[in-house]
């Protein structure tokens, strides 16, 4: 039998230590919301593959579709030879997008590639540069998306300088007493000592954030900047890559708001475990750029689309986005009853829209003060209880909970029972 640590040993000479796996656990073969080890260990899996496996693993409908694709063709080059499926999966995300007029749709492979290329459309379509982000954003890795991100460890160290105009401001966290005011107000400080409004191209958010804890933006934020930006002319980015596909109980995190962005981007559970990502834009926005500035090899990869257009079914059929709200519920209210008792390590501000639910691991009950030692020690206990969990915030103090919104009720209870057992186990 291969056994996880000779993998180890073996990963560890053969790759660099720059890619971080948060588990020395080995994938042998994966369904629904279910993973096995090498060693023939189960796991009930909570980390849904970072947000990319709203539909589970390997979907029948989803691996029907890839097959079939198989048996066509699985690469042409879209800018050689267009195909009709990479058209549909356009039309259908153009009529789904919360966009009053016509929508366009691109597709491209990564969420890095989404961000970044949603930028480089801003910029065309309104010939100006500058970039404004928010704290905590994930946003990608690469130099432009690594810029937009708002976390320094370990995304930026040692890889500076990073691209100009790219500028930060205050996430409203109300737990880390930042408020909507504060951020509205550090952007106007922005606009002062930084960058004048009529140069910036695009204000870009998630409408949770993802990596930076499971936060939610206020409603009140977006209303402002969706102001700010008719104002003066700006592009506003929602950054669906970890929100969208019925996560957040809605098809988009940012339907929450009832603000229509400018544009859109999408990867992550899109294709149901397939690499692709898309902008989705307002036509005209969409247009600013010209032919041939736009694209990729791989962008729109014909088995990712065939895969994507399975998974847009699956959530219409399964009801994936009333199955995320009702699960959510569930969650929570298991998360609440135990946040009362004393036998676990403390927890607070138990939060998230739909089945996208995160919480904080804290030094004390009642307070604020994040503990990442005993994230990690929760974190550890699941994995060796059979749960993969993953952490992530600023603070490297929230658990987030990325499950499949296929799992059973019994899948999610279990997971859930060893949560609350790995919480006991990681008191001091
Ligand atoms: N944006 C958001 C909101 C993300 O969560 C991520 C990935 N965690 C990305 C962009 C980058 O996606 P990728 O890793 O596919 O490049």
């Amino acid at each position: 039998m291969t056994l996880n640590k000779d993998l180890l040993a073996r990963r560890e000479k053969a790759v660099p230590r720059g890619v971080a796996t948060a588990y020395p656990v080995f994938a042998a073969r994966a369904e629904n919301a279910e993973l096995w080890d090498v060693e023939g260990k189960r796991y009930v899996d909570f980390g849904g593959g970072i947000a990319v496996l709203n539909t589970g693993h390997r979907h029948p409908r989803v691996i029907a579709a890839v097959q079939r694709q198989l048996e066509l063709y699985t690469h042409t080059a879209f800018q050689i030879t267009a195909y009709e499926p990479y058209i549909e999966l356009a039309e259908r995300l153009n009529a789904l997008a919360p966009f009053k007029g016509p929508a366009k749709t691109i597709f491209f492979t990564t969420g890095a590639e989404a961000t970044e290329n949603a930028i480089k459309i801003a910029r065309a379509a309104t010939d100006r540069s500058a970039v404004i982000a928010f704290t905590g954003a994930f946003h990608g890795r690469t130099m432009l998306t690594m810029a937009m991100t708002g976390k320094v460890l370990p995304y930026k160290k040692k890889f500076g300088p990073m691209p100009g105009e790219v500028y930060h401001v205050p996430f409203p966290v109300a737990s880390q007493e930042v408020s909507v005011q504060d951020s509205l107000r550090a952007l106007d400080f922005l606009f002062k000592a930084d960058v004048e409004p009529t140069r910036v191209a695009a204000i870009i958010l998630e409408p949770v954030q993802g990596e930076g804890g499971f936060h939610p933006a206020p409603r009140e934020l977006l209303l402002a900047l969706r102001q700010i930006c008719d104002t003066h002319g700006i592009v506003l980015i929602s950054d669906e890559v970890q929100a969208g596909f019925a996560r957040t109980g809605k098809m988009f995190g940012i339907e929450h708001t009832g603000v229509e962005p400018d544009i859109i981007t999408v990867a992550k559970s899109l294709a149901g475990g397939f690499p692709l990502s898309g902008v989705i834009g307002k036509a005209a926005i969409m247009d600013g750029a010209e032919p041939g500035g736009l694209g990729g090899t791989y962008a729109g990869s014909p088995v990712a689309v065939a895969a994507a257009l399975a998974v847009l079914d699956v959530i219409e059929d399964e009801k994936l986005c009333e199955r995320a709200n009702k699960m959510g519920e569930h969650i929570k209210a298991r998360l609440h009853d135990m946040a009362k008792r004393n036998d676990i390590v403390p927890i607070a501000d138990i939060r998230g829209p739909g089945a996208m639910i995160g919480f904080d691991i804290v030094k004390a009950r009642g307070g604020h003060e994040p503990d990442a030692d005993a994230t990690k020690r929760v974190t550890g206990a699941a994995l060796e209880k059979g749960l993969i969990l993953l952490s992530c915030g600023v603070y490297g103090n929230t658990i987030r909970i990325l499950v499949p919104l296929t799992a059973s009720d019994a899948i999610v209870d279990e997971g859930l029972d060893i949560i609350d057992q790995a919480m006991v186990a990681a008191r001091l």
